[in-house]
């Protein structure tokens, strides 16, 4: 309710006319008569109903308010159920099953390109230092690809350590140079380690032509990043065809 800008009376045309009733009654304190009398009970009953009437109105603001409010949660409510179904808790990109309806989505209309990277030797990060100390470090990775993809572009954890990037539109030569970009500023960022060793990760990149869908897309990036882990790690490797589909995919 607004203080400062009461809502207006909806009956001062009756309150008025009652105030003048009621003046007149009174003033006429002397009259007597069966006249006088049903205007007196008249006004009783009268004033009684726009008592009432008005509690009435006010319950129903305060349940109409009330309303608004819970409706108001409701909405945020759903928001957030929405944002936690799709999105990854320690991170907050897009987790699997979101990134991969949207590369699906997109697959339909366009081409894509879609980067698969691995941190390396990740393990070594959780067994030396800990659990924790291994969260902060996907923490980093995730803010090196956030600072290194265009706009358009979404990033997925598809798994542990693993992450996936959307690129709509790219070109592979483009798609090439933005998992070089990234993979740069993971292996130049400082993670602070107990140890001061550095951080780095392997990259696959496939292009998808439109009508491809994820598990396509995916499977030849996964095999380049397979080729860069196996030349040593810390390299981008691309998929040597764009990815047609053949067979109609399950969406
Ligand atoms: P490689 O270079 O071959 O990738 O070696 P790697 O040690 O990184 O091996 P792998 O990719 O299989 O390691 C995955 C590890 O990631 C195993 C698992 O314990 C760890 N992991 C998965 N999810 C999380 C997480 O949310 N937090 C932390 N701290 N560790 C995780
Ligand atoms: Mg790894
Ligand atoms: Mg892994």
């Amino acid at each position: 309710m607004d203080l400062a800008n009461p809502a207006p009376d909806l009956f001062e045309a009756e309150h008025r006319s009652m105030l003048a009733a009621r003046a007149a009654y009174d003033a006429d304190l002397q009259g007597s008569g069966a006249c006088h009398q049903a205007l007196g009970d008249l006004l009783a009953a009268y004033e009684r109903l726009l008592r009432e009437t008005r509690r009435l109105v006010r319950r129903s603001d305060r349940a109409e308010l009330e309303m608004t409010l819970l409706n108001q949660r409701l909405q945020d409510l759903a928001r957030e159920l929405e944002y936690r179904a799709t999105h990854d808790p320690l991170t907050g990109v897009l987790n699997r099953a979101a990134i991969i309806e949207r590369v699906n989505q997109h697959a339909q209309q366009h081409d894509l390109a879609l980067i698969v990277l691995d941190i390396d030797h990740f393990k070594r990060i959780n067994d030396s230092f800990g659990h924790p100390v291994g969260d902060t470090v996907i923490l980093g990775v995730v803010d090196c690809l956030k600072t290194t993809i265009p706009p358009s572009a979404h990033i997925g954890r598809v798994g542990g350590e693993e992450f996936t990037v959307l690129l709509p539109l790219h070109e592979a030569n483009a798609s090439e140079q933005i998992a070089q970009t990234m993979r740069k500023a993971i292996a130049t960022r400082e993670f602070h380690l107990p140890d001061s060793s550095r951080i780095t990760a392997s990259f696959g990149v496939s292009h998808l032509l439109r009508g491809g869908c994820f598990d396509d897309a995916y499977g030849f990036a996964d095999e380049a990043l397979y080729v860069a882990k196996r030349s040593g790690r810390n390299h981008v490797v691309r998929a040597a065809d764009p990815v047609r589909s053949h067979v109609a995919c399950s969406q």
